[in-house]
Parts: structure tokens; C-alpha cells; sequence
């Protein structure tokens, strides 16, 4: 296996990499100067048609990475009179699905390549019908993906490139199973991406099942995200959390607000409270419908819903441009979702504040998020809030449903400066769901 490092922006031009005019012309349009790392190292290597293991999270411009050396692949081999899905990409959720989708449509706006995306948590019948109509790509979850083939609407058995984004997620997420099925599915020659934010035993295992020589590329991040972003650690009481995140936001005129609790049930209530307190706020989470996501979404980005209270799996690829504050209501257990979490602030060179709301019961998730940053973070006080002893032990620790997990801390670098903002959703939505 070659394994091909990238920790820094080297000066690169979008046409030195072998795309073609349409293509070049669409990433223009984007705004985008400069390929970002993955970019630069994956783009040649898949136009060269070799599988690919790389490890990048959403932030890295690795949809791009994947998506442009695929579109002029399937252009230059492109049957217009016989349309089938020629390339296919799984993706663990639907918003991930939708905004791949999304950039696929942009990339491709000077190519006539057709794409579709579907998804669990729907109406099928729209999905049918773009289907029937002829599509060179599929961008899907697993669950509706596998549910529409069996209904005979979707025909996998002309698959040229298959691309498993999240491939880490989708494990999370229980699709092991439905992954292997889908592979089953497809045509024996064929090539294949896998991306991944982690490689944990199950993700090699996964990927030396199905990938062939595949040329490793990694995309370290230039500074790790939390060193460009101002962050505070609040030691309060659990019980006070409440009261001082709405004395926060209210003292602070915050307009936009990010916060995390590591509950959907903590989501809930807290938006609750919110509410109760002339805030408006909204809860992003795996058990609200897809409408009420949109919604959600699109409300706090126009600024109609000032709080939205979002779960790690929730917010993952959540792209909001110039998002000023972000809370963490709670630690998260695994330490790599607080630099994920606090991700979501200072965007694109803007400043951002994360401020972490610590009690007792958390003070392990704290000792390892600052071991894993390197650093000790700084605290403040709210006055009138400060932290009263420790309580006893059997109330020490705190709800939590899911097993600590190691990730990357893969962040985007400095190419992401200049870049058009996108909003991006990314919420755990098919028919499973975990906990978060
Ligand atoms: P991704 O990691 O694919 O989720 O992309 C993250 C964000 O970066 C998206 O908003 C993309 O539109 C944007 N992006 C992708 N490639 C570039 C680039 N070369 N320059 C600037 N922005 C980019």
C-alpha cells in the first residue's frame, strides 16, 4: 500500500491537476483557488483509476476530492442514449447524502452527468421517478438504497466507481451488514474509495476486503482546529447548567448559538428551557424528522431560532459560515467530538468562542480532551456561579450511553480562507439510530 501524507498547503493550481475544462470551470464558479490537500493527492490518484483508503473528515474538501476526478471519469466513458448508475456513493446519512448531492450537481453543471440522491425518512415515489428517468450517480444510504433495489428500482450491476464516505460512521451506525450487501450488488471489477475520519480494526478489516493495491492518503490538519479558535472551560455545577447558559446567551446578546448536549433527551429539554426563557431554539437530533431538521436548520441560519441544540451525530458536517458562538452544554466522551464540536466556530478565518460548561462528573472527559489537544485549557468564572464541592459519588457519574471511541482529528487547512462559505447539514437519519 503507498501512503501519501499531506500536512500542508503547497501552492497548487486546480488545472495542474488533470481535470478537464467543465470541470475546472464549475470549481471556479464554487470560488475554490487553490485544491486542498486531499485534494491535491486524491484527485490525480483516482483519475488514474487506483482505489484509494483515505483518511479525512468533513472540513477537508474530500467530497470535492472524490467527486471531480469521478465526474471526468464517467464523462470521458459517458453513453447519453443508455443512462445507468455507473458510479455510487454511500454516505451514512441523508443530510450527507443531500450536500453531496449538492456538490455533485455543482460540479457537474458543465457536464451532462445526472445524479440523484436517496434516502430513508421519505416518500419513495419522488426517488422512484428520478430513478426511472436514468442517473450516472447515486449518492445513498445504505437502508433506502437497499430497500428500493429490492423492489427492483435500482439496478447496481453497471457500478464502475463506488466511493464509501464516512466509512466510520456507517459502521457506527450498525450498516456493517447492509454494506456487505450492497458490495454484493455490484459488478467484481470496479474501483473504490474509502473514506474514513478513523481507522479502527473493523475499518482496515472493512478495507481490505473490497479495496485492491489501494494507494493511502492522509490529510493532517495544518493546526488542529482548536488552536484558532478562543476557548473557555466554565467549572460550574450540573444542576446551575441551565441558568447559566441562558444568563450567558441573554448577558451576551448571543444571535447564534451552537450547543451540544451528548443526549437526544438532553437536546430536548434543554431546548425546552429555552423556550421558557424567550429564547427561540430549536433541537437537532437523530429522532426528529427530517422536516423538522430542515426547518430547524434553515431557521438558524436565517436567524429566526437563535439556539439551535444539536447531538455530536447531529452536528457532524454542520457548516455554518461565521458561526460566532458554541456551546458545550456537556462534554462530550469522546474527545475528538469536542474538536469537531468547537469546529463548528471560526469558520473560515472568522473569530469563534467555544465555551464548555464542566461539572464534576465530567472532569475524566476533560482530562482527556486536554491531553488529546496537548494543552491545558483556559477556565473562567460567571460570578454568582462558581462551583460549589464535589457531590457524592453515586451521583459522580454522568449519563452517558455510548462507548468512548478513538477518532482523527483531521480539520481543514488553510485553503478552506478563501473559500465560498456552504451550509452544510450532516444529522443521523435512515432507519437506524444510535443513541446520540
Ligand atoms: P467537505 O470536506 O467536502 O465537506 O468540504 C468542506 C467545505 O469546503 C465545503 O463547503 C466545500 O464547498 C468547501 N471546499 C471544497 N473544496 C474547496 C476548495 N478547494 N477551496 C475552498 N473551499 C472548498
Amino acid at each position: 500500500m503507498f501512503l501519501i501524507t499531506v500536512s500542508q498547503t503547497i501552492y497548487m493550481s486546480f488545472d495542474s491537476l488533470g481535470l478537464s475544462a467543465p470541470l475546472l470551470k464549475a470549481v471556479s464558479k464554487q470560488g475554490y483557488t487553490t485544491p486542498s490537500p486531499i485534494q491535491q493527492k486524491c484527485i490525480p490518484v483516482v483519475l488514474q483509476g487506483k482505489d484509494v483508503l483515505a483518511s479525512a473528515q468533513t472540513g477537508t474538501g474530500k467530497t470535492a476530492g472524490f467527486t471531480l476526478p469521478l465526474l471526468q471519469i464517467l464523462s470521458e466513458n459517458q453513453d447519453t442514449h443508455n443512462r445507468k448508475i455507473k458510479a455510487l456513493i454511500l454516505t451514512p446519512t441523508r443530510e450527507l447524502a443531500a450536500q453531496i448531492q449538492e456538490n455533485v450537481k455543482q460540479y457537474s453543471a458543465f457536464l451532462d452527468i445526472r445524479s440523484t440522491v436517496i434516502f430513508g425518512g421519505v416518500n419513495q415515489n419522488p426517488q422512484v421517478k428520478t430513478l426511472r428517468n436514468g442517473i450516472d450517480v447515486l449518492i445513498a444510504t445504505p437502508g433506502r438504497l437497499l430497500d428500493l433495489e429490492d423492489q427492483g428500482y435500482v439496478d447496481l450491476s453497471n457500478v464502475k466507481i463506488l466511493v464509501l464516505d464516512e466509512a466510520d460512521r456507517m459502521l457506527d451506525m450498525g450498516f456493517a451488514r447492509d454494506i456487505k450487501k450492497v458490495m454484493s450488488l455490484l459488478p467484481k471489477k470496479r474501483q473504490n474509495l474509502l473514506f474514513s475520519a478513523t481507522f479502527s480494526k473493523e475499518i482496515k478489516q472493512l478495507a481490505s476486503g473490497f479495496l485492491h493495491n489501494p494507494v493511502m492518503v492522509e490529510a493532517t490538519p495544518e493546526n488542529s482546529t482548536a488552536e484558532k479558535v478562543k476557548q473557555k472551560i466554565y467549572h460550574v455545577d450540573k444542576v446551575k447548567k441551565r441558568h447559566i447558559i441562558i444568563k450567558l446567551i441573554k448577558d451576551g446578546d448571543w444571535q447564534q448559538v451552537l450547543v451540544f448536549t451528548r443526549t437526544k433527551h438532553g437536546a430536548n429539554n434543554l431546548c425546552k428551557k429555552m423556550l421558557l426563557a424567550d429564547i427561540s431554539a430549536a433541537a437537532i437530533h437523530g429522532n426528529k424528522t427530517q422536516n423538522a431538521r430542515t426547518k430547524a436548520l434553515a431557521g438558524f441560519k436565517d436567524g429566526s431560532i437563535r439556539v439551535l441544540v444539536a447531538t455530536d451525530i447531529a452536528a457532524r458536517g454542520l457548516d455554518i459560515p461565521l458561526l460566532p458562538h458554541v456551546v458545550n452544554f456537556e462534554l462530550p466522551n469522546i474527545p475528538e467530538d469536542y474538536v469537531h464540536r468547537i469546529g463548528r466556530t471560526g469558520r473560515a478565518g472568522a473569530n469563534g468562542e467555544a465555551i464548555s460548561l464542566v461539572s464534576h462528573d465530567e472532569a475524566d472527559y476533560l482530562r482527556d480532551i486536554e491531553k488529546l489537544l496537548k494543552q491545558k485549557l483556559p477556565t473562567g468564572v460567571i460570578e454568582g456561579y462558581e462551583q460549589g464541592p464535589e457531590p457524592p459519588a453515586e451521583e459522580k457519574k454522568p449519563q452517558n450511553h455510548s462507548p468512548r471511541k478513538p477518532r482523527n482529528n483531521n480539520g481543514g487547512g488553510s485553503w478552506g480562507k478563501n473559500k465560498k462559505p456552504n451550509n452544510r447539514n450532516n444529522n443521523n437519519g435512515n432507519r437506524r439510530t444510535t443513541n446520540k
